[in-house]
């Protein structure tokens, strides 16, 4: 009995330990990264660990992820290196709403009065500043400055900017909200699909079964799996470049030489092998 509780107290401390390294920040984070243009209009202005997106259009731009407060100078430095005005930004879009990609969003709406577009299940996330997160609400080190939604969006709402047009997918399980956007660009007279993907990942911690927070979690992972599937993909892009390789693409970028973020194989296998994880977690949470 004895070691039953000894080993039990052991996997709690364990959880417990991952959850609060997950929680911190990676070093990679906050390291500056080289800002690029990906394809057409769309730019990456992130750092090293933590994707931003800028959308150009003649009429303003949209930005997607605010990622961390101190993220928005480093943000902004980017922007402008690019060639572009910060105060350009018109919209400010999101993942999905974890402090890494959303505790930002205060200080771009402040400083370039940028409207923010939330997915609805993501709302009270990001107005309560993190607070009402089914998961990491009650951890102090996840809460960031309360941020003011100015439009409420709905799975497969389009977002319009000059000629740029952006569809939200709903693709939630990570958080309630979280979303997945497309776009077409044309580049070199051809069409390409470009998928930004929001979340397919089951964090440390993630109760799957029984969660009395968030009941219809695994049914939404797996209706976010479907989203996933169905979703014509050239461009494959997400919320963290390590989804899709973004170091390594962005070292094969030459002058004149074959798109690296050109990538349709890689977005069906990410998202096949992120499929397989989110089931065995859930046979293991089932068993
Ligand atoms: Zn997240």
């Amino acid at each position: 009995m004895r070691q039953i509780i000894l080993r039990f107290s052991l996997t709690f401390i364990l959880l417990v330990l991952a959850g609060q390294l997950w929680a911190q920040a990676s070093p990679a984070w906050t390291e500056p990264f080289p800002p690029h243009r990906v394809i057409g209009n769309i730019y990456y202005v992130g750092s090293r660990g933590l994707a931003s997106y800028l959308i150009t259009t003649p009429q303003g731009h949209i930005l997607i992820n605010s990622s961390l407060e101190s993220s928005v100078p480093l943000i902004r430095e980017s922007v402008e290196k690019l060639g572009f005005h910060f105060n350009d930004v018109k919209i400010l879009l999101l993942s999905h709403a974890h402090w890494d990609h959303c505790a930002g969003s205060a200080k771009v709406k402040e400083i370039t009065g940028a409207k923010y577009f939330v997915m609805d299940g993501d709302v009270s996330v990001v107005e309560s500043g993190g607070k009402t997160d089914f998961h990491y609400g009650g951890s102090p080190e996840t809460l960031y400055k309360p941020t003011k939604v100015d439009r409420v969006l709905h799975d497969g709402e389009e977002v319009r900017l000059g000629d740029t047009v952006l569809v939200a997918h709903l693709t939630a399980g990570h958080t309630k909200g979280t979303t997945t956007w497309t776009t077409k660009v044309n580049e070199g007279g051809k069409p390409y699909d470009v998928v930004i993907v929001g979340s397919p990942n089951v964090n440390p911690g993630y109760k799957l079964v029984g969660n009395q927070a968030y009941p219809q979690i695994a049914a939404d992972y797996e209706n976010t799996f479907k989203v996933l599937k169905s979703l014509p993909c050239d461009i494959f892009l997400g919320a963290h470049g390590d989804y899709y390789g973004m170091e390594a693409k962005f070292a094969r970028m030459k002058p004149g030489g074959e798109n690296p973020f050109i990538d349709p194989t890689g977005y069906q296998s990410y998202v096949a092998e992120r499929e397989r994880a989110f089931r065995a977690e859930l046979e293991k949470q089932s068993r």
